[in-house]
Formats: C-alpha cells, sequence, structure tokens
C-alpha cells in the first residue's frame, strides 16, 4: 500500500497517519518526499478496511493498493501453472487442448445419449449440460433438475465422457456433485459469494464463467473466494461481456485470455456460443481461442438445434461440431507445439 499526504502536511499529520497504519497490523516500509510526503506500507491485513480509513483522514491525498486484492489465483503466489484432473484421465491446464461440449439444457435421454456419442466420436472429452437453467424470464424451461443430472450420469457411462454441468444455487451443490465432474457456475452467479464459499468446501472441480458485466479483476476475486475457502481446483471461462454491440448477443473479449494467463496460473477457456449466440460465429472464435492460448473450449452442440428448448440458434449440429474439430485440429498441433516451447523455458 501507498499513502501519498496532502502538500505540505504537518509532522504530527505523518505521525497520525503511521499510528492509524500501525493499528490495522502494518508496518511502516519508507517515508519519502519533502514537499508531499509518501508512505510505503507493508505487511498483511484487512486492506480495504485500512484504505478507506485511511481516505477518511483529511491530510490523506491518496492511499493506494500495489499488490494484487487476489493473493491464491495469482502467478505471484504460484508461478506454475494448475493443471486439474478430472474423471476418464483429463487434464485441464496441461498439454492437451480439453473440449467440452453437449446442448446448452439437457432435454431428453434420446437428446442427450445421442449429443454425448457424437461429441465424444469428434474428439470431445466432456459433456456439457444443464440440469438447472438460469433463465432470464421465470416462465422459460427451468431445466430438468435432478432428473436430468441422472441422464448426465448415464451417458457419463456410456461414453466415458466426464460431466460439466451448472449448479445455481449453493443448496444445491451437494446434490450436484454427486453427478459432476465440473461444477459450472453461471454468468449470473458469479458474484454469488454464498455459492462461491460452499463450492470452495466441496472438493469437486469448478468452472467459473465470467459474469456478463463483470471486469477481469472481479472475476478473479471470484475464484479467490473459491481457491480462499479450500477448493484450488478452478478453471476460468471467458463467455462474452455485455457491450452496446447488438451484431451478437455478447462481446467476446479474446484478450481475456492472455490478460488471465499474465494474472493467473488458473486454466482458462472460451465459450464461442455464448459470446456470439451465433453458430456461423463459433468456429471461427473456436479458432482464436485455440490461438491466444486458451485452455480448451465450452461449445454447445445438439442433435436438432432447431427444436433445442434453449439456445437453439447459438448450437452447432453435431455434424458441424464434428467438422469443426476437424478443422481445428492443425491449430491444437501448433498449441501443442507452443505448450511445449512454454514448459520448457519455465
Ligand atoms: C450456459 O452455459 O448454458 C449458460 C447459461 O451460460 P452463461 O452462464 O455463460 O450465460
Ligand atoms: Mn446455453
Amino acid at each position: 500500500m501507498i499513502v501519498s499526504m496532502k502538500r505540505f502536511a504537518t509532522k504530527a499529520e505523518i505521525e497520525s497517519v503511521c499510528e492509524r497504519i500501525r493499528d490495522f497490523g502494518y508496518k511502516i516500509h519508507a517515508i519519502e518526499g519533502e514537499e508531499r510526503v509518501v508512505i510505503g506500507v507493508v505487511g498483511v491485513g484487512d486492506v480495504t478496511a485500512c484504505l478507506e480509513s485511511l481516505e477518511a483522514m483529511e491530510c490523506v491525498e491518496k492511499a493506494m493498493r500495489i499488490s494484487a486484492p487476489y493473493k491464491f489465483v495469482s502467478k505471484e503466489f504460484r508461478r506454475t501453472r494448475t493443471i486439474i484432473r478430472i474423471h476418464g484421465g483429463v487434464e485441464i491446464g496441461g498439454d492437451e487442448f480439453v473440449v467440452m461440449a453437449g446442448p446448452c439444457s439437457v432435454e431428453s435421454e434420446k437428446q442427450i445419449m445421442e449429443s454425448a456419442e457424437a461429441v465424444a466420436r469428434s474428439g470431445a472429452t466432456v459433456l456439457r449440460g444443464g440440469a438447472f437453467k438460469p433463465r432470464t424470464s421465470p416462465y422459460d424451461f427451468q431445466g430438468m433438475a435432478e432428473e436430468g443430472l441422472k441422464l448426465l450420469r448415464k451417458a457419463r457411462e456410456a461414453t466415458g465422457l466426464a460431466i460439466v454441468t451448472e449448479v445455481m444455487s449453493d443448496n444445491d451443490v451437494a446434490l450436484v456433485a454427486e453427478y459432476a465432474d465440473i461444477m459450472q457456475v453461471g454468468a449470473r452467479n458469479m458474484q454469488n459469494f454464498a455459492l462461491l464459499k460452499t463450492l470452495g468446501k466441496c472438493g469437486r472441480a469448478v468452472m467459473l464463467k465470467r459474469g456478463m458485466s463483470s471486469t477481469i479483476k472481479e472475476l478473479l476475486m471470484s475464484a479467490e473466494y473459491i481457491v480462499a475457502h479450500g477448493n484450488p481446483n478452478v478453471i476460468l471461462c471467458e463467455r462474452g461481456i455485455r457491450t452496446f454491440e447488438t451484431a451478437t448477443r455478447n462481446t467476446c473479449d479474446i484478450a481475456a485470455v492472455p490478460v488471465l494467463n499474465e494474472l493467473t496460473h488458473l486454466p482458462v477457456v472460451l465459450d464461442p456460443s455464448h459470446a456470439t449466440g451465433k453458430r456461423s460465429l463459433v468456429p471461427a472464435l473456436s479458432r482464436a481461442a485455440v490461438a491466444v492460448g486458451s485452455d480448451g473450449l465450452i461449445v454447445e452442440a445438439h442433435p436438432c438445434p432447431e427444436k433445442a428448448i434453449s439456445d437453439g440458434a447459438q448450437s452447432l449440429h453435431l455434424d458441424e461440431f464434428d467438422r469443426m474439430m476437424r478443422d481445428l485440429k492443425g491449430y491444437i498441433a501448433l498449441w501443442k507445439e507452443a505448450r511445449q516451447a512454454m514448459a520448457a523455458t519455465v
């Protein structure tokens, strides 16, 4: 923390600020400047409370935090990348580009089994499908709940795919954890702190989607909640943010992937389906995800998108998904080379 005093602050005022800083358990590292004194502060404590208290003092010009407000998820805390190992030997954040695919919602046994078999054949290793759906309208389909989870289990047993599915409430964490290999936190719940804390204690990997109006810092702070409560297995997901642009459902912040890779050791995946809202745009953004160094993709694909209960317009047909996977192969080969080169330099 750095505290800048107002010009010509008196010795007594400087001392009163130092005293306040010490009251919060911090140490004064250095006091510099004559006209405008700047106080360097080090130590561990409640930074937010200390900053607010100092800024409330008349003689203080500005109090600023220097280190990142998130600790466990930052690169400073851990230099090596986090690799998350789940069912079927799937590793997220490792040497394989991981593709998670499936319908937006679990709708029926036939629909989820057909999706699972097809996406597995095309090379996906994780099946997606929502059993609890966060819908903007309370009158829209809310998901099949536990019945949907049971169908996901069936598909997992039949194909060997791992399962990623959304959990919307802390009350449902124990139930969803019985079926899911990765617990998905949806964009609308990124700052549901009760849910994040419970997921911190649940022991299953978590995929945290970026809130539609959230900054990268806020996304990392939400991840910090989960890690600080005991669960280091967090995957971050860029899924587009809300901007003035209307040509796409959301605006894909493709730069978020390399930005996150600079700031955190956690794996990062991209969701080109929610980021665009249009199936025709999904392959291009998937290529972009590989190129910018994402650890994987989560893509919506459906046996018959025209009949999908949710997100049909952005869901690929299963044969389109297959073609996209084939087209991605060359890009993924380059991705692997880049990963190996990176590993060799660490
Ligand atoms: C979803 O994955 O189907 C979903 C609802 O995503 P998001 O939370 O990103 O809107
Ligand atoms: Mn969806």
